[in-house]
């Protein structure tokens, strides 16, 4: 059991720190190339959303809390931002509320597909919370080679 707790400005430039320091805390749970690599595209779409739709208008604080259980690593992103109206639309695969900058909507479906479990909370005006987590344990077979 470890636990590791960040806040940050949402700046676009942040978000290379963010994945990076989950990927060095994950490190204890001796992960393989491919699933360290799973875990930093997945914080990278969390903390992107809660950049470019979270805080749209402006400047505001992106945390992160991680806990490492057994060959678990938890993982908690959370905005303090506009928060979301339709949860079930915004996690449909190809739905973004921003197709003009180029945008595909596939961050929640890339989230949800390279992590061993997933879930948003979202109220508008609130802000949002993505909780993820990975299993180390789980080697795909090529990886374990
Ligand atoms: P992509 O991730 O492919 O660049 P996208 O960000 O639009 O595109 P998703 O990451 O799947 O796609 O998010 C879907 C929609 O959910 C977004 O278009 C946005 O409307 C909403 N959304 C996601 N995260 C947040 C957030 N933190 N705050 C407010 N709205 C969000
Ligand atoms: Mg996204």
């Amino acid at each position: 059991m470890n636990e590791m707790q960040l806040k940050f400005l949402a700046r676009s430039e942040n978000e290379v720190f963010a994945r990076n320091a989950v990927a060095a805390f994950a490190l204890s749970l001796n992960p393989t190339l491919a699933q360290l690599s799973d875990v930093k595209t997945a914080v990278s779409e969390a903390v992107t959303n809660s950049i470019v739709h979270g805080y749209a208008d402006g400047e505001g604080w992106i945390r992160i809390a991680c806990k490492t259980d057994e060959n678990f690593l938890h993982i908690e992103i959370s905005d303090s931002g506009r928060g979301i109206g339709n949860l079930e639309e915004a996690l449909t695969p190809f739905f973004t509320t921003l197709p003009d900058e180029e945008r595909s909507g596939m961050g929640f479906t890339i989230m949800q597909t390279f992590m061993t479990s997933f879930s948003v909370q979202s109220a508008p005006g609130v802000g949002t919370t993505v909780k993820m987590s990975k299993d180390f344990g789980a080697k795909a077979e090529a990886d374990a080679m």
